[in-house]
């Protein structure tokens, strides 16, 4: 049968390049969930949707087109067909991220999606806040990746060089205050299965988070 591994955690813990070098190893299928939740971020700045307005967030939820592709080798997402790759990693995009994706519209939208993707084809490995409790409770595998908040902000601002200008003060500040937006609204995404395994992942290499994944895949 086509194995499900759900990847869970806040950022700057290493989900992103675990998820697809797992995926890459074993020959699975890769999808970025944030990468939807931002997708549909952009679409909302993009098209005049007041982000502040649950109302108006909920309304529009439906009408842009996201596409995921599944390769781990090149993540790609196109908004009405357009690329949106780019655009979705901007600090305006970040910033309005949460608000957008604590609307139940939009969450039930992209939960399907997710559960579409994942179920057609070979197996595939999801990465996001929800995928092991809200997405893919019966996933193979469930996996819940924590790190220090230095180790977080290290990482998240060595990923942003070149495209922000952000010190680790800054980004320190700015991961802390998207944590608690993430998980202070009222429906809160990020969450770790009873059943996830935990790897905290502050004193380990990227080599090391994703051999102890694999190994937890193959047994
Ligand atoms: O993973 P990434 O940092 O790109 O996710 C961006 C944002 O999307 C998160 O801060 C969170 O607000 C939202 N998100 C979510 N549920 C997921 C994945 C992401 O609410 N499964």
């Amino acid at each position: 049968a086509a194995v499900i591994v759900a990847i869970d955690g806040p950022s700057g813990t290493g989900k992103s390049s675990t998820s697809k070098a797992v995926a890459a190893k074993l020959g699975l299928r890769y999808l970025d969930t944030g990468a939807q939740y931002r997708a549909i971020t952009w679409w909302m700045l993009s098209n005049g949707v007041d982000v502040n307005d649950p109302a108006a967030v909920a309304t529009a939820a439906a009408k842009p087109t996201i596409v995921s592709g599944t390769d781990p080798g090149s993540p790609a997402i196109t908004v009405d067909g357009a690329d949106a790759a780019g655009p979705i990693r901007t600090r305006e995009v970040t910033a309005a991220v949460s608000a957008v994706s604590a609307v139940p519209e939009v969450r039930a939208r992209l939960t399907e999606l997710q559960r579409q993707i994942a179920r057609a084809g070979r197996g595939i490995v999801v990465e996001g806040r929800d995928i092991g409790t809200t997405v893919l409770p019966d996933a193979d595998l469930k996996i819940f990746l924590t790190a220090s908040p230095e180790a977080r902000a290290a990482r998240r601002s060595g990923e942003l060089k070149g495209k922000e200008a952000t010190g680790l003060a800054a980004t320190r500040e700015a991961l802390i205050k998207r944590d608690a937006a993430d998980s202070g609204r009222k429906v809160s995404p990020l969450a770790k299965a009873d059943d996830a395994h935990e790897v905290d992942t502050t004193e380990l290499t990227l080599e090391q988070v994703v051999e102890c994944v694999v190994t937890l895949v193959e047994t």
